[in-house]
Order: structure tokens, then sequence, then C-alpha cells
């Protein structure tokens, strides 16, 4: 039997999954990404949970006969790497993925696809949850904002695998929030898991009401704010902020992509499916000039990306 691996490389965790041809996983094996010193450091980690994968599927690296990489950072797909990982450590340098993993598995380079991932989750929630859906957007809101492109069947990579940054869509310009790549107004810079909380204290210093929303905790986070959806009024007021926001940006993705269906996943979402998601479906379509698509919840939560991964590691002739 032919055996693929998926490796999702995330800034918390390196995972890698072992399946077959119908894109199932058969094992899987996880560790936590080092953070550096160098980016050598954590192309071991990789190859150690590939390895790790592999005997726990009872598979032997060399009988593999294709890899997909899903990758946090911005990468090159020419070098097959993570150019850089801010997220991990600026200083990091290039993380190489390609190279090692096809010397690993005894791959030519072209077996093993390297994608960002959110491309991979696009990919992964397609394959599993719909499969007949020719144009489909995969939308995480999680610690950023970024969205996986499925466009007349074919997964849309863009240069070095950028197309989807949609996180920096400038959405707000004038409403005061500076985005951590340093410009004004991004989605990301007020919707985000990591900028909802920067969003709440601005909006509270700006209008100091009483709340029971802990702004002034150290480790304040935007699940504090969603915990007190419904029962607090400053809550309300800014996720009815970051509510509107998130119909514009989801608007404009539409407008760019023209989906059928708009999953929407990342924690932020999946914790919060009626505080985030649901509103998106009901405002979305008056937000349009085309046909508004179906928005449903992931799927496949935080393993779209390594199953995204999978998939891409099996040659179209070759899936079921
Ligand atoms: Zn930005």
């Amino acid at each position: 039997m032919m055996h693929f691996v998926g490796v999702d490389l995330g800034a918390s965790n390196v995972r890698a999954a072992v399946g077959d041809r119908t894109g199932e996983i058969r094992a899987t094996a996880r560790a936590r990404t080092p953070a550096g010193p160098t980016g050598a450091a954590v192309t071991d980690a990789v190859r150690e949970v590939v390895t790790a994968a592999c005997s726990s599927a009872d598979v032997d690296s060399t009988d593999v006969a294709g890899a997909g990489v899903a990758s946090m950072g911005r990468l090159d797909l020419a070098a097959g790497a993570v150019a850089s990982a801010p997220n991990v450590d600026a200083d990091v340098g290039p993380i190489r993925l390609v190279g090692p993993l096809a010397s690993l598995l005894d791959l030519d380079r072209d077996a093993v696809t390297l994608r960002s991932d959110t491309q991979a989750g696009a990919v992964g929630e397609r394959f599993h949850a719909h499969p007949d859906v020719e144009d489909l957007v995969y939308l995480t809101i999680s610690s950023g904002i970024g969205a996986g492109v499925i466009a007349d069947g074919e997964p849309l990579t863009g240069r070095d695998a950028n197309a989807g940054e949609v996180g920096h869509i400038t959405i707000a310009p004038e409403g005061g929030m500076t985005c951590g790549c340093g410009r004004e107004g991004h989605w990301e810079a007020y919707c985000s898991g990591n900028n909802v909380p920067r969003f709440a204290r601005a909006l509270h210093e700006r209008d100091p009401v009483d709340t029971a929303v802990p702004l002034a905790d150290e480790g304040f986070d935007a699940a504090d704010v969603y915990a007190h959806a419904g029962t607090d009024a400053f809550a309300d007021r800014v996720l009815e902020r970051v509510t509107a926001l998130n119909v514009r940006g989801a608007a404009a993705v539409v407008h760019a992509y023209a989906p059928r269906v708009l999953v929407v996943g990342g924690a932020v979402a999946t914790n919060n499916p009626e505080t985030v998601v649901e509103p998106i479906r009901r405002r979305l379509p008056g937000e349009l000039v085309v046909d508004a698509p179906e928005v449903t919840l992931a799927e496949l939560g935080d393993d779209a990306a390594l199953a995204g991964a999978l998939v891409l590691a099996i040659p179209d002739a070759d899936r079921p």
C-alpha cells in the first residue's frame, strides 16, 4: 500500500500524520515547536516528528510516496523553506523543510508540497466536508486572520503561497488600531484573537464605563471578552464592533473570490460559533453584490491544516 505524510508546522506545535491514498489519517505524532535557536533546530524537530508518526503507523519512512507540509510564517517556495517565522523567533532564520524531508523520506523534491497553513486548511476542509464544492474559502479567525482559497477546484497558491493574506485587508483605516505589520486599520488589528483585547482596551479608554470584563488583568485575552457576551453591556458593544468588521472583511473576501461555501474556522470562531459565525451568516448577504455563499463552521477544528497537508501529499491521480 502507498503511504503519505502530512506535516503541520505551527508556532506552538509541530504535528505529523501518516495515511493512505484515501486521505484518512492512520497515525499521528506531535512535539512542541522549538523556539530556535536556529532554523535547523526546527527542521530537526520536524524530521523527528515525521519519523515518530511513521513508526507509530508501522511504516518504513522510505516507503512513503509523497509528503505535504502546511506551515506558519512567510514561505520561500523556491527554497522549500520558511523564510521567516516571527511567531517562533524573528531571528530564527530560514527553516528548510522540502529538502530535508525529501532526503528523510527518500523522495524527489517534487514529491514534497509546501503550502501555507490556511491553504492546507482549505484543502482539508474541502476534502473531508465539502468534496463536491469547486469554489470554497476557508477563513481562519485565530491569533491572526487568514484565508485559504479553492477556486475552480484548484487551491490558490499565489507567489510564495501568499494568496489569502486577508487579515491585512484595510477595513477601518480611521478606527485607530495599528496592525502587527505596522499599518493602520487592517482587519486583524481589530478582530484577531491577539487583537480583540487591544481593541477592547482602546474602546474602554475612549469611554470608561463599568464592566465585568477584566481589562486590567495581565492575562486578559479575547476569551474574556467572548465569555461576557450577552451579560455585560461593554462586552456586547466591543463584540458588536468586532462583528461589524468581521462581516465587512468577509464581504471583501467573498467579492474577491466568489466562493460557494465560506468555511469559518480558527480558535476564535470554533470556540464562539454563536457569537462569531452566526452573525456573519446572518448579516453577510446584506453586504454583497454577488450571491451569498453558504457560511458554515469548520468541521476539522485544529486538524484542518494537518488533514490538508496529507491530502496535498497525494498526487491527483492517486486520490479517490
Ligand atoms: Zn497588517
